[in-house]
């Protein structure tokens, strides 16, 4: 049992019972019966057997044992928690991390994705590909004294930074993994029990836990990643050939195309590509333009989801163009999108 979706749809379920639901559904309690010694399940905040199921499915995924958290952002607090020292972020990855760092006082030290990643010190955050700017950082490079990668991007079935050489694996379960849009979920995967040990004390302290009917919707969601990830980078790939031609598109990325300056890198650690490409229209206007066109692309925040979306991230600050899109291709067919897109553009005055 090793392939991605034999993975994705049979991990964390439990063995075969006699009478047992196939389908457990979320153990909803926040108490539990006690008893000496203290039963595995004691109380909501410490732990419970549905975020239990979808660790053990991820962690399989990841090489790693997995600690679920209440968010992506609550799963990059904890990583920035295990800091002792200075910290490395990237200047161009998700703008959340490093502003949570501004806020904790920590002495960050920020190197671009596609900058000089090796005689680092203390705790290394990469994220590969970079959120928004899809630059790509070979983490077999990376050296510090606690290295993590957000692989929110790349999911643990486009990239296994643990195998690569990372000491932690941090993702925003929000996105694809999840899949669906309904739930916001993170998690951090590691090999070392220590690591693991410490991170899921945070957890408890902080209070920075999932809800159980949240683990439980992100479990079913990942039985599909495999099929929803096949089908969105197949539409990221026909929404590339549409856009690098098109007259209203002055630059594209995307890792899983050949013209990509970040394929060459992307081929190598990467094990598969995903729906999320980026485009630039000329400004704010032509995008608003763009969007108001299109008849299948939302404009929403967030990406990995089933149904393709747009973000235009000057919005929120990042350091790019006015114009750039970054665009999340969902599992719609290829040929609907694809034409939709194509129209769309072709409305752009
Ligand atoms: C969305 C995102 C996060 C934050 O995750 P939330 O689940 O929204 O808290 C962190 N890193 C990356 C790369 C993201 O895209």
């Amino acid at each position: 049992m090793s392939g991605d979706s034999t993975l994705c749809v049979h991990g964390g379920h439990p063995p075969p019972r006699p009478g047992a639901p196939l389908h457990p559904g979320p153990v909803l309690s926040s108490t539990f019966h006690l008893a000496d010694p203290l039963p595995e399940d004691f109380y909501g905040r410490a732990g419970n057997p549905t975020w239990r199921a979808l660790e053990d499915a991820i962690g399989a995924l990841d090489g790693g044992e997995c600690v679920l958290f209440a968010s992506g952002m609550a799963a990059i607090g904890a990583v920035l928690a295990l800091a002792d020292g200075p910290v490395v972020l990237p200047s161009d990855g998700y703008y959340l991390a490093r502003a949570l760092a501004r806020d904790l006082r920590l002495d960050v030290r920020e190197v671009p994705t596609t900058g000089d990643w090796t005689g680092l010190t203390g705790l290394v955050l990469a994220e590969t590909p970079s959120n928004p700017g899809l630059d790509v950082l070979d983490i077999a490079t990376i050296t510090g004294g606690l290295v993590a990668v957000d692989n929110t991007t790349a999911t643990p079935l486009g990239q296994r930074p643990l195998q690569l050489g990372a000491d932690l694996v941090v993702a925003s379960d929000t996105k694809a993994l999840s899949g669906h849009g309904d739930v916001v979920l993170g998690h951090v995967s590691t090999r070392d029990p220590d690591l693991a040990e410490r991170l899921r004390t945070w957890r408890t302290h902080s209070g920075a836990v999932p809800g159980a009917m949240e683990a439980w919707l992100a479990h079913r969601g990942l039985a599909t990643l495999d099929l929803r990830l096949s089908r969105q980078a197949e539409n990221a790939a026909a929404v590339v050939d549409v856009v690098k031609d098109h007259s209203a598109v002055t630059a594209w990325r995307w890792p899983g195309h050949p013209d990509d300056p970040a394929h060459a890198v992307a081929v190598e650690q990467m094990r598969r590509w995903n729906g999320v490409l980026t485009f630039t229209l000329a400004d704010a206007d032509a995008v608003e333009a763009f969007l108001a066109a299109s008849r299948l692309v939302a404009s929403a925040t967030s990406f990995g989801g089933v149904r393709s979306s747009a973000d235009r991230r000057a919005r929120w600050g990042d350091a790019v163009p006015e114009g750039q899109v970054r665009f999340s291709a969902g599992c719609e067919d290829t040929d609907d999108l694809v034409a939709d897109v194509r129209a769309a553009l072709d409305a752009v005055p």
